[in-house]
């Protein structure tokens, strides 16, 4: 079906996909019989139900798509003696037609192979194969997409709301600042104080945040630690100087204010199976071009923000749904941060950390903010009062949603605002 004809690429695809034809045509066509029928037009409805419920198979193989459509139809359309469905592995839908004959096209002697393993089935398999996925094609149908997807629209809490918590909150803080009570802030940091950056050493404290900073430092009766999945040594290295706790590997690692020394908080934490899971991550990246293992002494991360952004987010699910089933007895969590996948030791979290501080010290106020799903620990804090900050999208147990870095720092601005002078001389990039 001719689309986007303007665009170069799809007429140099069009030339070169019907050169080709013309070629094989040329060389295995008969007087009676020619190997390929391209048709270049727009197909009336009723005749391509037909054509898709004569077909023996179907082959869609695209290098990248986020769901593909023509093999949903074409599934629609297998009722009586089915069809075959090939399926590039890089279609979204291929997530679904679990049935379907799963392939590479980046490697066309398996297309082939599949392509004769079809031909080959028997009616049985077929229809074995078919009448599962045409079933699931048929309940989850482009009117439940609809319904779905509008019913999560109307369970975001509506902007006028997020506007009034923002100032509440603030204010709250302002308060206990100014009457001089003792707040215990809980900070992340990658996608929480500063933007995520496509490098993660990219991402060191900028002129924005180092100011907030200061601020921080300087005010009196503000415990302030930093809390992230980032090593001990990166933490360091960036906040240092800082008279703020660290705390690193998502817990496992903390440095007190004023202290050089770090503690590990792992002691009697297994990591015996650090060596299957770290097989595993090394295939997704090996399938998964832009991404990485990250081995850190106390998890193993694959890092997918260098990938392509539709296509790292696919492979992750099925990392993800992958890993579940591999360390279904193993004392690991599995979490799917922002372009992160991690594993870590279940004792180990967040929210752990912030307990043990919280419970040893007084506070009149904690606040604790985070972007990823390595954060919502915190947010489960029992602790009166608490503030609990999300920042960015995606479900939460926070109280608060701020859109980004940049309103989350406004929101710490405003509420220090004055109350805090920066003593502190700003401390070298
Ligand atoms: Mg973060």
């Amino acid at each position: 079906v001719p689309s986007r004809e303007n665009v170069p690429e799809y007429q140099q695809l069009r030339e070169e996909v019907e050169s080709r034809i013309g070629r094989i045509n040329g060389k295995y066509a008969t007087l009676h019989n020619s190997p390929i029928h391209f048709i270049h037009g727009t197909v009336d409805f009723p005749e391509l139900c037909a054509l898709y419920a004569q077909a023996d198979v179907a082959i869609v193989t695209p290098l990248i798509d986020g769901m593909n459509l023509v093999a949903k139809e074409y599934i629609a359309c297998q009722k009586d003696d089915p069809g075959v469905l090939i399926l590039s592995e890089f279609a979204g839908a291929a997530e679904e037609l679990f049935n379907a004959l799963i392939v590479n096209p980046y490697d066309p002697p398996s297309v082939a192979q599949a392509i004769e393993q079809a031909l080959a089935m028997s009616p049985g398999e077929r229809a074995e194969r078919m009448t599962p996925m045409r079933k699931r094609v048929m309940k989850y149908d482009a009117q439940w997409w609809a319904k779905t997807f509008i019913e999560d629209l109307s369970a975001i809490n509506l902007q006028a709301e997020a506007k009034q918590s923002f100032h509440e909150k603030q204010e709250q803080l302002a308060e206990v600042i100014s009457r001089g009570g003792r707040v215990g802030l809980f900070l992340d940091y990658d996608g929480t104080l500063r933007e995520i950056q496509r490098e993660p050493d990219q991402a060191r404290p900028n002129a924005a945040v180092r100011e907030l900073l200061e601020k921080l430092a300087a005010c009196p009766e503000m415990d302030v630690a930093i809390i992230s999945g980032r090593k001990a040594k990166d933490l360091d290295a960036w906040f240092g100087e800082y008279p703020f706790g660290l705390i690193a590997e998502h817990g496992a690692a903390m440095r007190l204010p004023g202290e050089k020394k770090w503690r590990q908080m792992d002691q009697g934490v297994s990591y015996a199976w650090k060596d299957e899971i770290h097989k595993l991550l090394q295939q997704f990246e090996e399938q998964t071009p832009g991404s990485f293992v990250e081995d850190k002494p106390t998890s193993l991360v694959w890092h997918y923000r260098k990938s392509d952004p539709e296509f790292g987010e696919h492979k992750a699910k099925l990392l993800a749904g992958e890993l579940v089933v591999l360390a279904a007895n193993e004392p690991v969590v599995i979490r799917h941060g922002d372009k992160i996948v991690e594993i870590v030791p279940a004792q180990i979290s967040k929210g752990a950390a912030v307990q043990r501080i919280v419970e040893s010290e007084h506070y009149d106020l904690v606040i604790c903010a985070g972007d990823d799903q390595t954060d919502e620990s915190m947010f489960r804090l029992e602790h009166d009062p608490l503030i609990t900050i999300k920042v960015g999208d995606g479900d939460t147990l926070a109280k608060v949603r701020l859109s980004s870095p940049a309103e989350f720092r406004r929101f710490l601005e405003g509420a220090l605002a004055s109350r805090c002078e920066s003593r502190h001389e700003p401390s070298p990039a």
